[in-house]
């Protein structure tokens, strides 16, 4: 789950992580109100999305007046922002951050993630931060540093150190990373995060560091020992589909093809979206149903790839192992009349009590096509669009 940049700002403060006085806005009037409580002579008015490349897509604006406040306020509400990171469909803006705008003297990048190769917490920090980070990554990845916090002693202040002697920072600047490094990583681990994001962390031309831009993502499966980070999540970011599916206790990822899936365990899950392109079709979602499938889950499995537009044929594709294949039949059976299926359906069976599953799918009067084998499932199902169209 991730969260907006303003939240993101309100717990890493906790930490001592150095973040401006700023204030969030639903309305125009309200940005204005809180340029003016703010006090001061320039203010940031930013867009409030779950992506970046706000900057270079008209989502961040220095304003000089409670006014201007107003101003961009307004021009940014209510407003689709569509940057490289959103995709063409772009994001609805509903919530601006205004905040005492920063004297930027130099842009930093500084992030913590997991490295999956190392399986350690790792510091992530290039000179040349700021809004053509990726650019730097493509034109010279050697400039991005790395630096894994060793789990058995956890971060230390030669972390802090070591960065701020590589990112050129002067000795009167290493006091302050040692601290904001330690703050960092101790919010990472309290809070369950899978990343942090500063870009930029700016040195101020009086010399102090300030987190301009802060991005915080968590570990799903551990949000349930983190009720206050769950109470800032914000539906309207999340796919819709993917939300339903999360509530049935269903793993379901929507992808752009147009066969939908429903299989159970994540590895056949992801064989079935291989083979499917293997003999030329498209998957139009990632969907495991799990283990312990029953009748009520595969309906909402169903429900939820028939609420797809560009679904034009379905392969479900079970290994009965804990699930019984004779209630994954009644399931899909049941689900199909339910939902008045419209589209060519493909099963493939297999596991405990397979004939009976076999039977309940042949015996429902449906007309669902009969899959021998995986390979079989996966040429049937793309047949079936060809000859529809
Ligand atoms: P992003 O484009 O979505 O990553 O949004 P950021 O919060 O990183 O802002 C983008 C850029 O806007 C930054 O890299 C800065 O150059 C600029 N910017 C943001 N806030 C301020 C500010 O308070 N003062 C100044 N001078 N520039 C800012
Ligand atoms: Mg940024």
């Amino acid at each position: 789950m991730n969260i907006h940049e303003y939240q993101a700002k309100e717990l890493l403060a906790k930490y001592g992580v150095p973040v401006q006085p700023g204030g969030v806005a639903y309305t125009a009037a309200e940005a204005a109100e809180v340029a003016q409580r703010l006090g001061g002579k320039l203010w940031a008015v930013k867009a409030q999305i779950h992506a970046g490349g706000r900057g270079k897509a008209g989502g961040v604006k220095l304003v000089r007046s409670p006014e201007e406040a107003r101003t961009a306020a307004a021009g940014m509400l209510g407003r689709r922002l569509v940057t490289h990171q959103t995709g063409p469909e772009g994001r609805d803006v509903k919530r601006v951050y205004v905040e005492a705008a920063s004297d930027i003297a130099r842009e930093l990048y500084l992030a913590l993630s997991v490295d999956r190769t190392s399986g350690r917490t790792t510091l992530i920090a290039a000179a040349e931060g700021g809004v053509e980070i990726e650019e730097l990554a493509a034109r010279a990845p050697e400039k991005i540093l790395q630096l894994a916090i060793d789990p058995a002693t956890g971060i230390e202040p030669f972390h802090g150190r070591r960065l701020a002697f590589e990112l050129g920072l002067g000795s009167a600047e290493v006091k302050a990373m040692v601290a904001l490094v330690g703050g960092l990583a101790r919010a990472f681990e309290d809070l369950d995060a899978s990343l942090i994001e500063l870009n930029p962390l700016v040195l101020t031309g009086a010399g102090g560091l300030v987190a301009l831009d802060a991005k915080m993502g968590f570990d799903d499966n551990a949000l349930f020992r983190h009720p206050e980070i769950e109470a800032l999540r914000d539906e309207d970011e999340e796919d819709p589909i993917e939300r339903e599916g999360q509530k049935n206790s269903l793993s379901y990822v929507k992808l752009d093809g147009n066969i939908g899936c429903m299989v159970n365990g994540a590895g056949l899950a992801m064989a079935t979206m291989d083979i499917i392109k293997l003999y030329g079709g498209s998957p139009a979602n990632f969907l495991d149903v799990g283990g312990g499938a029953t009748r009520e889950r595969v309906t909402a499995a169903f429900k939820l790839i028939l609420s797809e537009p560009n679904v034009e044929a379905i392969l479900v594709n079970i290994f009965g192992g804990i699930a019984r294949c004779d209630v994954i039949a009644e399931g899909v059976v049941a689900a199909a009349r339910e939902v008045n299926l419209h589209v060519p359906l493909v099963v493939r069976l297999e596991g405990t009590n397979v004939e009976l599953g076999r039977k309940i799918l042949s015996q429902s009067g449906l007309p669902i096509i009969a899959a021998q084998d995986f390979a079989d499932a996966a040429q049937k199902v793309v047949a079936s669009i060809k000859e529809a169209t």
